[in-house]
């Protein structure tokens, strides 16, 4: 009789373990040793369809972060360099709101699952929810190897975490960050990546018929006139009849995928030939796939998207 109430008193004691198990919401990760682990080192995360925040282990945040942001079956290095520059940029956000008590971020947290926003993120249930369960069974083991061989690695500027932005196909180069947001910052210039040309969508059209593109812009006369180029060749200012319009104002307006592009205005329609996807400024993730096939470590790959950043290693300063 007495076997059987501690047999209960068990069940019980580890049934929200078991519940939180098999509803994936932990447990995806086999446990570190105390010295290995962060010690409560946690990610408060905002969630954009809810409004509401969930605290996550650093692994299990950087692996969702990864599984949102990036294709698993990309090279580890490549994966690896994914894992430091997220966690750079948790970590850069957690300083500038801590330094900026007063700003509006737009959420409370330390991140959001936002991607247009902060990053994307996936718990495996969401990512099975996306991509299926074979998605899950092949790419499981693969990123949380990824996420522990470089956890705690952090990319420096300054003695402060970089503001690491990152996406997923530049144009053929990278843009400066002043050329896309004004600012400039030291580690996101301009630099070859030409091998971005080769990716699966480098290449897309978008086709709008004349009236609505007038429509759009609130004018009749849509001629295409002078065009002053970025340093990573994206268009900066666009003329198109009396009024010149930045790159990034007509990549929103027509939802193109990228700033680089090419118009063509003919009597019924307007046609953007755009190259690469997102804003194109930090890491391009194809291109990091490929400096990794092509036998880059992920060291190599950061230096080279990130110049004049510093490695570092063990680092929870926050
Ligand atoms: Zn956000």
């Amino acid at each position: 009789m007495k076997k059987k109430w501690i047999a209960v008193y068990f069940i019980l004691l580890f049934l929200p373990y078991l519940a939180v198990l098999i509803l994936g919401k932990a447990g995806f990760f086999e446990p570190r040793s105390e010295e290995e682990q962060p010690q409560g080192y946690t990610v408060t995360l905002y969630r954009q369809e809810t409004g509401e925040t969930e605290v996550l282990e650093l692994r299990d945040y950087l692996w969702g972060v990864i599984a949102g942001e990036m294709p698993a079956s990309y090279p580890e290095e490549a994966l690896k360099a994914q894992v430091v520059a997220s966690y750079t940029y948790l970590l850069h956000r957690k300083e500038t709101i801590a330094s900026h008590p007063a700003s509006d971020f737009g959420h409370t947290g330390d991140i959001c699952n936002d991607p247009s926003h902060c990053k994307a993120y996936l718990s495996p249930a969401e990512a099975v929810a996306k991509w299926g369960q074979d998605w899950l069974d092949a790419s499981q083991q693969r990123l949380a190897e990824a996420v522990d061989s470089v956890l705690g690695e952090a990319l420096l500027y300054d003695g402060s975490a970089a503001n690491t932005v990152f996406h997923a196909i530049s144009g053929g180069r990278t843009e400066n960050a002043a050329d896309v947001w004004g600012a400039s910052v030291p580690y996101l210039q301009s630099v070859d990546s030409h091998w971005d040309t080769a990716a699966k969508g480098f290449f897309s059209t978008v086709t709008i018929p004349l009236t609505e593109f007038q429509e759009t812009l609130g004018q009749q006369d849509c001629t295409p006139g002078a065009v002053v180029l970025t340093e990573g060749g994206s268009v900066a200012t666009q003329v198109l009849g009396e009024k010149t319009y930045t790159g990034r104002e007509l990549r929103q307006l027509f939802k193109l995928r990228s700033t680089r592009f090419t118009l063509e205005v003919t009597e019924t329609e307007a046609v953007f030939q755009v190259s690469g996807y997102g804003h194109q400024v930090g890491l391009s993730q194809y291109g990091a796939s490929v400096l990794a096939e092509t036998g880059y470590t992920y060291r190599e790959i950061l230096a080279y998207y990130y110049k004049g950043t510093t490695l570092t290693e063990n680092y929870y300063p926050l």
